[in-house]
């Protein structure tokens, strides 16, 4: 039967290890399409430290035009110590700031699961962390690191937290729906006893649940409660919600509870086409050496395939991922070199599994 879906997907493989993980993502999702019945059609192009090398710049017009013209950009990292010398607009980090800005993407989602079979790796207790399954839900594009005034003013130095209500409302939205798909429960985190703009953020949040998901449980939390109990507490979260300056912070405090930056993936959202990269930078220390964990790349696959609603095929991946943690494979982030899985070696384990795996499949045995 001819297959019917085909997904444009531009592949930034990017710098350091980002070729490597990316490749296995690729591979998985390749698995997954096969048993899913739709196909991809992907299309590799420069960003970051290796456009700079071939073009001289982090985000050739090429890669550019190919991103806004695809279904969805899958990225590896982008920098590394060949380019520190690099700056402003020439730094292989302003590719990518840029590529968000031109894709309008103001949401970013970041899952932080524990599954169970990695409890040990946490810096928590393995008893409080298990089976955490955590969805951020930040906005990208507003808040203090964009508004005005800013820099010098005649009283000192400025930054201005500045949120409309329409940038609150879209964000909402966003963190309502996903709640929708998975716990139905959402905290929205704010400092409203402090902050005039959070005191707007706690009434717009309010106001778009009761409008709009009546099916949802919302509660508001203050930014400093809300850290407390990310570490107290991680199980006690569905979809966290936040401005862009609290998610930053709340985000890369959860990060640590998984024990390795390998593992967290993200998607940034909202605008013409998503853009989906591992949280992890491009890890020059372990670069070409076949080391690297391909889960952050591989769960990113997952949140791509999400977003253009193969979502069977994104549980199918997550699903493959947490059974070949369980047949006990690991990379060197999380077992003695002697044991460890190499990037390539782990990636074809879950694109058996995956490939396996059918809607009906519920257990990891
Ligand atoms: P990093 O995330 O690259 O690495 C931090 C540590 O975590 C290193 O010891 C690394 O080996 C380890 N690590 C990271 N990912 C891993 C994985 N998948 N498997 C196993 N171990 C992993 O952060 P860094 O060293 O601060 O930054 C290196 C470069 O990456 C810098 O140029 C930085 O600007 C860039 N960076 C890029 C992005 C991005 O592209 N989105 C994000 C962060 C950092």
């Amino acid at each position: 039967m001819e297959d019917s879906r085909t997904y444009n997907i531009t592949w930034l493989p990017g710098d350091g290890i980002g070729p490597e993980v990316t490749r296995e993502a690729l591979r998985v999702m390749e698995a997954v399409a096969d048993t899913h019945g739709f196909s991809l059609s992907v299309d590799e192009h420069l960003a970051g430290g290796a456009a700079i090398d071939a073009t001289g710049e982090p985000l050739p017009e090429t890669t550019r035009t190919a991103c806004q013209e695809s279904d969805a950009v899958l990225l590896g990292a982008v920098g590394g110590p060949k380019w520190a010398d690099t700056t402003g607009d020439q730094r292989p980090e302003s590719g990518l700031l840029a590529l968000r800005k031109v894709l309008g993407v103001y949401a970013n989602l970041r899952p932080v699961r524990v599954p169970e079979s990695l409890a040990d790796a946490s810096p928590l207790r393995p008893e409080r962390v298990a089976d955490t399954d955590v969805l951020f839900v930040r906005e990208l594009t507003g808040g203090i690191y964009f508004g005005t005034p800013r820099g010098r003013t005649e009283a000192g130095v400025a930054n201005t937290m500045v949120y409309s209500e329409e940038e609150i409302e879209r964000i909402a939205h966003i963190a309502f729906q996903r709640a929708q798909l998975r716990g139905g429960h959402v905290t929205s985190v704010d400092k409203a006893n402090v902050l005039d703009v959070s005191e707007l953020w706690r009434s717009v949040v309010t106001d778009v649940k009761e409008e709009h998901y009546p099916d949802v449980e919302l509660r508001h939390l203050y930014v400093d409660n809300a850290a407390m109990q990310v570490v107290r507490d991680p199980r006690q979260f569905d979809v966290v919600l936040t401005g862009n300056l609290f998610g930053d912070i709340l985000s890369d405090l959860a990060a640590a509870l998984p024990g390795s930056l390998g593992l967290l993936p993200s998607a940034s959202v909202g605008g013409t086409v998503g853009l989906f990269e591992p949280v992890h930078g491009s890890a020059p220390d372990i670069a070409g050496t076949d080391q690297a964990n391909p889960i952050a790349a591989i769960l990113s696959g997952a949140l791509l395939l999400d977003e253009i609603d193969e979502t069977a095929a994104a549980d199918a991946v997550r699903w493959a991922v947490d059974a070949t943690l369980e047949d006990g494979r690991r990379t060197g982030d999380l077992a003695a070199s002697a044991d460890a899985a190499s990037t390539s070696e782990f990636g074809r384990a879950v694109a058996e599994r995956a490939a396996d795996h059918t809607p009906q499949t519920t257990t990891a045995s």
